[in-house]
């Protein structure tokens, strides 16, 4: 077996998926979920001409030179509350009072803010006043926000393939996009095995170990955006592995993930279990920590099988099973983004790509990396204690201080 890239590795795995299918959904469901087709602007934003602040309509002409000591006196023809549609037309001398956000009156190029005017009482109810005296002059435009002016129709706005962001959700609503095409959630089976495994509630017994994997795994999935299946752990029989294994087929998932049962040699039910039904590669990757890595597939179904020791199953999860819900959730960017950090301390490798676990602080304006504990792939605490894993490429072995690593942002 020789030792696969990092690179080759996800690119192999990246190859066996494609998006699942979209569906249609009320916008309020649509938070974190994946755009299944191009938003084209249906209408212009604003919709219509409108005043950006509370005070008069009015031509810019009828105020220039207005001055606290030289008012312009206006006649109120109008009032126009947010929601109405104005239906004078201002001729010279004259304005409307307006409210944020409603439609500017025809004749009228700007709006004077009240602040500005004799007229300063904004309490609701008030009538509008038969006249305004004008203490500033304004610009043709000003304080007016034009019909198209954020967004034009027919202006692509977002793209298949996009995460929907908080603020995305508003623009589609602005657009009216009442029902939404998304990518269906990816569905994962997931899966521990071990003898050895307890459950978090279970009575300890000697030798043997809570199973930690599946909650941490189960949020990671869950955190890609895709649905999880907890089917639980398999005892290390043939069994055991192919009562969950064919679970998750008749479940049909899109992914099988399990942990523990990759090393070599140790664990041939797992492989004579995927095999039976489908094929299983193990690969030895060039990274630290997670060098094991099992895929293949079973009646079709992917099946990833990341080492068991808990920081190996989360890197082993961050480096290869998110960029591949990703691929399946339809997002049309799977890589995580990377910043420059500064190492604020030397940092060893044995020469494999390796993913170290790091807590970034800003120092002096600089995002400066320190090792968050020890780096053993079953020392939990030092990844809970992290806030980033440094990325240290294949072939160094250290990097001193000072140095400038790439790094992803827990
Ligand atoms: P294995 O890949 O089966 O050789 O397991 C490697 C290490 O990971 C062993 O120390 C296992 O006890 C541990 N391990 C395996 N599965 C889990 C799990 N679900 N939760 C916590 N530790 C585990
Ligand atoms: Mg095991």
């Amino acid at each position: 077996m020789s030792l696969l890239s990092v690179a080759e590795a996800r690119e192999r795995i990246l190859s066996h998926f494609q998006p699942v299918a979209a569906e249609s959904l009320p916008l309020v469901e649509c938070a974190s979920r994946v755009l299944a087709r191009d938003i084209t602007a249906s209408t212009n934003l604003p919709l219509f001409d409108n005043s950006s602040m509370d005070g008069f309509a009015l031509r810019a002409a009828d105020v220039a030179g207005a001055a606290p000591d030289s008012a312009r006196t206006l006649r109120v023809v109008a009032d126009i509350p947010a929601g109405a549609t104005p239906t004078v037309s201002l001729a010279e001398g004259q304005a409307a009072r307006i409210m944020t956000g409603a439609p500017l009156p025809q004749g009228a190029d700007a709006v004077l803010p009240v602040e500005d005017t004799d007229f300063q009482n904004r309490s609701a109810g008030l009538p509008a006043p038969e006249f305004v005296q004008a203490y500033q002059a304004v610009k043709a435009g000003n304080n007016v926000r034009p019909r198209g002016m954020d967004i034009h129709a027919g202006e692509a706005v977002l793209q298949a393939g996009h995460l929907l962001k908080p603020q995305d959700l508003g623009v589609l609503a602005m657009l009216g996009e009442a029902q939404v095409r998304v990518y269906r959630r990816p569905r994962v089976a997931l899966l521990s095995s071990g003898d050895e495994l307890l459950a978090v509630d279970a009575p300890l017994e000697s030798g043997k170990i809570r199973d930690s994997n599946s909650y941490t795994l189960a949020a990671l999935i869950e955190s890609a955006g895709a649905e999880v299946l907890r089917l639980g752990v398999a005892a290390d029989r043939r069994e055991a592995v192919e009562a969950l294994v064919e679970q998750a087929a008749t479940l049909q998932v899109d992914l099988i993930l399990s942990s523990a049962g990759v090393s070599v040699g140790a664990f041939d039910y797992v492989k004579e279990v995927i095999e039976s039904n489908g094929r299983l590669d193990f690969w030895r990757v060039n990274m630290r920590p997670g060098k094991p890595l099992a895929f293949g597939d079973y009646r079709g179904i992917p099946f990833i099988g990341l080492p068991g020791n808990p920081v190996s199953a989360f890197v082993g999860f961050e480096v290869f099973v998110r960029p591949a819900l990703g691929r399946l959730g339809g997002l049309k960017t799977v890589s995580r983004p990377r910043v420059r950090v500064r190492l604020g301390e030397a940092v060893e490798s044995d020469g494999r790509e390796s993913y170290l676990r790091a807590e970034i602080r800003e120092e002096n304006g600089t995002l400066t990396a320190y090792l968050s504990g020890h780096q053993g792939s079953g020392n939990l605490l030092s990844l809970v204690r992290a806030n980033a894993l440094l990325i240290i490429p294949a072939g160094v072995k250290s990097a001193p201080a000072y140095q400038e690593v790439d790094a992803w942002m827990l």
